[in-house]
């Protein structure tokens, strides 16, 4: 399907569509040009519902066992093309290469994990009133899905909703950011490759994204819509949802709290903090955002901090030994820069030099940041950079009041080395997603997802498997 390497059709019904206009994808690490995509028009968007639809028919009445087979095959071509995929994936996100290929098989394992409980799709029979009576529930696909994704994970962003919806028995229409579209065609090829039917899978890109995507939404054909992005746009969505009932799954930005309790051990602290605010150069949505230290370990575990941010290399995610690549385009590096200042004229105190470099890339220096207080802006917005505000904290009751106190509540994090505050601290906290003693708690089998508004639905696990079934019931007298 594609022509040149990176430079791609749009995917249509297992067709490659040109469209007038192209996007260029550029590298953040070295401003060159990595491939382009197509510039969808409301007609294309059209077009991959009319696909999708017509293909809904068929693949909604395949076999479970069908279905897994397909997405296993997805699975082993992906396997195969994870160390290109990857490479490319670097080039035009930024992240390190070996991040890469860890969000490649961390995208791939909902492939695996969704063809095997697409097999697990039960019903349930509930005893009536009267015995001629029976009653059976029934789980169906609900229809077409439109898939809206970000960039900070080009892959896994995709099959973490793409995997279940196909594995119920949906089709999809998938729209990746646009500054990140290129994994977006490859995960596309290998599902042609893997020999996904027609119309099951289309992908289409563009540069206007609210007026393409308003096709989809005023589409009766879309059941549903799930998104991962920005909480503005999520609530955009959810609103333009509305007019045609569409079911909505949103997981949208965090503000994660990162608590190290009095008796947390330092050295695990420190690593899980490092894990958790630097993955991805923080621009994850379940990032530490804010760092809550307890008063009586502060200068133990910022000196230890600062050493271990010490040893993070910046640089070209191709090169060897980079921890940190570059942010995603400027204005990232604007936002983070203007947290740095807001802080600093609050009365923060800086320890590490936050110089940019971004004469040849969007390169910015992890940044440490103490006596860090909660009217500061890196403490209410989304820092999505890597800046690390510390703040100290007396009281469990304290810390958990000042992590709660935001409308976001999709990860926290809490080291203590005490049962006890683990259970309460993860009882407690408005969040959902709690690690104790664990930066990296994603996997596939688990339900991603937050509270108030960082989203709706969750996606992995049987959970997220729910989230594109209808439930219907059928009441007969026998
Ligand atoms: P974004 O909301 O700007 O874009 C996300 C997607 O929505 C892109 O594909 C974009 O083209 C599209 N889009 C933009 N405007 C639109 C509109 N008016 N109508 C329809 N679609 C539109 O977000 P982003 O900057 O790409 O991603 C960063 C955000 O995503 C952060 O807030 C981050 O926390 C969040 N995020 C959340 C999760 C999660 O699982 N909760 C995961 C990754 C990222």
């Amino acid at each position: 399907m594609t022509k040149n390497t990176l430079d791609f059709g749009l995917y249509i019904n297992r067709e490659s569509i040109d469209t007038a206009d192209q996007i260029l994808v550029q590298n953040p690490a070295t401003f060159e040009t990595v491939g382009s995509v197509p510039n969808a028009t409301q007609k294309e968007a059209k077009l991959a519902v009319d696909a999708a639809y017509s293909a809904f028919s068929s693949w909604s009445k395949t076999t479970a066992y069908e279905r897994a087979e397909l997405l296993e095959k997805w699975f082993a071509v992906i396997e195969k093309r994870t160390d290109e995929i990857a490479a490319v994936l670097t080039k035009e996100q930024g992240k390190p290469l070996s991040e890469a290929k860890g969000e490649m098989n961390y995208a791939n394992s909902f492939l695996k994990w969704y063809a095997e409980e697409a097999k697990r799709i039960y019903g349930e029979t509930i005893p009536a009133l009267s015995g001629n009576k029976r009653i059976l529930v029934q789980k169906q696909p609900v229809g077409v899905v439109a898939v809206i994704t970000p960039w900070n994970f080009p892959a896994a962003m995709i099959t973490r909703k793409v995997a279940p919806a196909l594995a119920a028995g949906c089709t999809v229409v998938i729209k990746p950011a646009e500054l990140t579209p290129l994994t977006a065609y490859l995960l596309a090829d290998c599902a042609h490759e893997a020999g996904i039917p027609a119309g099951v899978i289309n992908v289409v890109t563009t540069k206007n994204p609210g007026e393409m995507v308003d096709v989809w939404m005023e589409d009766p054909r879309v059941k549903k819509v799930t998104f991962t992005g920005s909480t503005p746009v999520g609530k955009l969505l959810m609103r333009k949802a509305a007019d045609t009932v569409k079911k909505v799954s949103l997981e949208l930005g965090g503000l994660a709290p990162f608590i190290i309790a009095e008796d947390a051990d330092i050295e695990e602290a420190v690593n899980g903090v490092i894990q958790s605010k630097f993955r991805n150069a923080g621009q994850t949505c379940i990032c530490a955002n804010r760092i809550y230290v307890h008063e009586s370990i502060k200068d133990e575990f910022l000196s230890s901090f600062i050493a271990a941010v010490k040893g993070l290399k910046v640089g070209n995610g191709l090169d060897e030994n980079v921890s940190i690549g570059p942010l995603i385009d400027e204005r990232a590096v604007a936002k983070v820069q203007k947290q740095i200042d807001d802080a600093v004229a609050k009365g923060a105190v800086l320890h590490e030099d936050s110089t940019i470099h971004t004469d040849k890339g969007y390169f910015m220096k992890p940044v440490v940041l103490s006596n860090v207080t909660d009217d500061m802006q890196c403490m209410q917005e989304e820092t999505f950079g890597p800046l690390a505000p510390i703040s100290t904290y007396r009281t469990d009751l304290e810390a958990v009041e000042r992590a709660n106190a935001t409308p976001f509540g999709l990860a926290a994090y809490v080291y203590t080395q005490s049962l006890k505050k683990a259970f309460w601290f993860s009882e407690n906290l408005e969040y959902g997603i709690v690690g104790v003693n664990d930066g990296a708690p994603s996997v596939a089998q688990a339900p991603f997802g937050g509270m108030k508004e960082s989203g709706l639905g969750r996606e992995g696990g049987h959970y997220g498997l729910d989230e594109f079934l209808e439930i219907k019931y059928v009441s007969m007298k026998v």
